[in-house]
């Protein structure tokens, strides 16, 4: 517009120049549209770098215009997803030696049509606003681009933590939860002595239901158990994990062997209440589970880490003779006391 109402005629050249480099400016948009990112890319860069250049050859560095291959610079991150730093390093020396040139070569007394003052000033004013605001937006936009992907790169963390930490298919803490919760209970206990109970429980005759009623059936019935446990559990630091096909096991810090035992009762009572059809199973008509419940009431410190595994070993001997005096209910081991000394 300044070159249009100033001196039309004596900025002829550069006002022309202008007209070209936007007519290409329209053909990038349109090579965009069409879905031709690359080429769109590579004119736009060369577009711009010789628009720059032009520009201040006709009118003089003494504009600013030059400032603009410092935005351009800005930009390279958006235009290429991944370039290789060798191209990165050789564009940034292209923008460079431009900018030198421009600046040492193209003075007022060089040019063809330089701009005289205060003009001059008032757009070296203007270069130097415009070239800072974009980089700033561009910088900015920059900056929003890496917290979104760090924002999915957590959220992606979680999802895939919590998947590798569940049973598919009832939604409870997996194995792996289970083993990391026993250690680290149980270290805590050696710290701290106090009491810990541990429940296995197991589906009676499943094996029958699934043979009557059919997997899926088998699969729905998992769930609706594993919900009706879950109703039991209270404490935040109750856990309640699928041990394996239809067994669960439940770890319960703080909870001494009569809290163990009442809690084991609950779990069985929980069960036989979903009053879940089994025309097969010879110990009740409905879907009922064996308990065995193990637990300690003080632990000494130092007393060994394999303590954990047999509390383990002690609450599915417990399950075994639930099973063997006739299933549908709750036995109870006690931890081998002779275990809960120091040095054991
Ligand atoms: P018991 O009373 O002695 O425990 O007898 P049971 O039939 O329950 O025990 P057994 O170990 O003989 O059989 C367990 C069955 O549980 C066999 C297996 O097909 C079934 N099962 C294990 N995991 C799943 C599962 O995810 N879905 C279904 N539908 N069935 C499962
Ligand atoms: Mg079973
Ligand atoms: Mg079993």
């Amino acid at each position: 517009m300044f070159y249009f109402f100033y001196d039309f005629a004596l900025y002829l050249g550069v006002f022309v120049a202008n007209l070209v480099f936007i007519a290409v400016y329209v053909v990038v948009l349109l090579l965009n549209h069409r879905g031709r990112y690359s080429v769109a890319r590579n004119v736009l860069l060369g577009n711009a770098c010789s628009q720059v250049f032009v520009v201040s050859y006709f009118i003089s560095a003494g504009a600013g215009v030059h400032l603009f291959y410092f935005t351009l610079a800005s930009i390279l991150v958006f235009l290429f997803q991944s370039l290789h730093v060798l191209k990165y390093i050789a564009i940034m020396a292209m923008f460079g030696t431009l900018y030198i040139i421009v600046h040492f070569l193209f003075s007022q007394s060089f040019v063809a049509e330089p701009v005289p003052s205060p003009w001059v000033d008032i757009m070296y004013a203007g270069s130097v606003s415009g070239a800072l605001t974009l980089l700033g937006v561009f910088l900015y936009l920059f900056r929003k681009q890496i917290d979104q992907a760090e924002d999915e790169l957590t959220l992606n963390n979680q999802y895939l933590e919590t998947l590798s930490n569940t049973d598919p298919l009832t939604g409870l803490a997996n194995r792996r939860v289970l083993d990391d919760t026993l250690a680290q209970e149980w270290a805590r206990l050696v710290r701290q002595p106090g009491a810990m109970s541990v429940i296995m429980c197991d589906v009676d005759h499943f094996k029958l239901f699934n043979d009557r009623y059919g997997h899926d059936s088998g699969d729905h019935c998992l769930q609706q158990i594993a919900t009706a446990l879950k109703g039991v559990l209270s404490r935040p630091s109750d856990l309640l994990a699928r041990y394996g096909g239809e067994e669960f096991a439940l770890v319960l810090p703080g909870t001494d062997e009569a809290g163990g035992r009442y809690l084991g009762e609950k779990l069985r009572e929980a069960v036989e209440r979903l009053n879940i059809p089994h025309a097969k199973s010879n110990t009740a008509a409905c879907v009922t589970v064996s308990v065995g419940v193990s637990g300690l009431d003080h632990v000494s410190p130092d007393v060994s880490q394999h303590g954990v595994d047999r509390l383990l070993k002690c609450a599915d001997q417990a399950l075994y003779q639930a099973k063997a005096n006739g299933r549908n209910q709750v036995v109870f081991l006690p931890y081998p006391s002779a275990y809960t000394r120091a040095g054991q």
